[in-house]
């Protein structure tokens, strides 16, 4: 178990014995969650079409912030002048805020890697900035994320064996220069493994990255275009390198498929834009795979989304209806698609705690899968 300031900051609590799944427990400075966790994205202060308290009934504990919007609109040290990104967006528990890096290199106008740091010009007005590991910190210490992001080189998806060994140096360059620059210690530090498909270079960031005595570690670079088989295979080469006294986190995916095999793996905690960005798109999550809800076979469907679905959506609107509000534009069905994707997120790894807590993985594995595979 890892202490800081004499708090315990990551407790594994049980393990499957018939799995790599665990149960643990995040100590932060927001309070505590439970493991493992997703975290639905806010990306401009803000979870798209929720409310906070829309977010705590569907069972969210910790949200994640995007470094690079808030840093560019309206800026981090308004944000902190005005009390912190927990004040200003009125969301009391955990966030987690990313470092930016993947935002410059999938979003930015223009990108230029030195060994100083990242040069590029905003996505909204075209104005030049540069990101340096120093900064990327101080901005997340402005904000007052409860976990920072150091920040890293991104590689796309088919990088060469050379271009990854690059790109996982600098990183580990980098995380040691945003170590080096923290000054809030409430606030935990993670730091992201790259190494590209290369499972020899996983280990090897893995390895050097342990070295520095992180928070957490984070796996960066999978879910970007890779056949899942791939996914799930580098994700088995660097997760055992991983000691058991440090929280996993897997950026960026994913599925209710991948969180499901992730989890057997030894992941605990996620991210994913997918539920509530399908959701504006009209495609929803359910326990039996995804519904499509313009598809007129709803238009007089009187049934909720989901039978077996708790949440406010489906306690009080039928399929025809969203299907309604859909058709129409109104804005509503954005906020009742979204209640509904991120209760469905929540609720799964909700059962998949209970069911680390009681040894029965692999059964719950199967029973997923199971259900998806009847034609409903
Ligand atoms: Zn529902």
């Amino acid at each position: 178990m890892s202490t800081r300031s004499g708090l315990p900051f990551f407790q594994e609590l049980c393990r499957a014995s018939d799995s790599g799944a665990r149960r643990g427990r995040l100590l932060l400075a927001h309070g505590s969650v439970e493991t493992p966790c997703f975290m639905p994205v806010g990306t401009q202060a803000s979870v798209k079409a929720l409310s906070p308290d829309d977010l705590l009934s569907c069972g969210a504990q910790i949200i994640l912030g995007n470094t690079y919007h808030l840093y560019l609109r309206p800026g981090h040290e308004l944000i902190g002048e005005l009390g912190g990104l927990h004040k200003f967006m009125g969301w009391n528990g955990p966030i987690l805020t990313d470092s930016g890096g993947f935002q410059i290199y999938s979003l930015a106008q223009m990108c230029r890697i030195q060994e100083e740091g990242a040069e590029f010009r905003s996505h909204i007005d075209g104005s030049l900035h540069r990101l340096t590991p120093e900064l990327v910190v101080e901005i997340q210490e402005a904000l007052g994320s409860d976990i920072m992001m150091p920040l890293d080189v991104c590689i796309p998806y088919g990088a060469s064996y050379d271009e990854a060994v690059n790109a996982l140096e600098r990183t580990t360059r980098w995380a040691i220069r945003c170590k080096n620059a923290q000054k809030r210690r409430e606030l935990a530090l993670f730091a992201i493994i790259q190494g590209g498909m290369f499972p020899e270079l996983r280990r090897r960031s893995a390895q050097e990255l342990l070295a520095l005595g992180m928070d957490g570690y984070a796996i960066g670079g999978l879910s970007v275009g890779e056949p899942k088989d791939v996914m799930l295979q580098i994700l088995g080469e660097v997760r055992p390198v991983i000691p058991r006294c440090y929280p996993v986190y897997l950026m960026g995916v994913g599925t209710p498929e991948d969180l499901v095999d992730a989890v057997d793996l030894g992941v605990d905690m996620f991210d994913c834009v997918m539920p509530t960005r399908n959701a504006r798109n009209g495609k929803i999550f359910t326990s039996f795979g995804h519904i499509v809800i313009k598809n007129a076979q709803y238009a007089g469907d009187n049934r909720p989304i989901d039978e077996e679905c708790q949440c406010y959506t489906c306690r009080n609107f039928s399929r025809a209806y969203l299907r309604h509000l859909f058709m129409a534009n109104e804005l509503l069905v954005y906020r009742l698609l979204s209640i509904h994707n991120i209760y469905y997120y929540q609720s799964l790894m909700k059962s998949m705690r209970d069911a680390i807590e009681a040894d029965e993985f692999q059964s719950f594995k199967g029973k997923f899968y199971e259900k998806r595979s009847v034609k409903q």
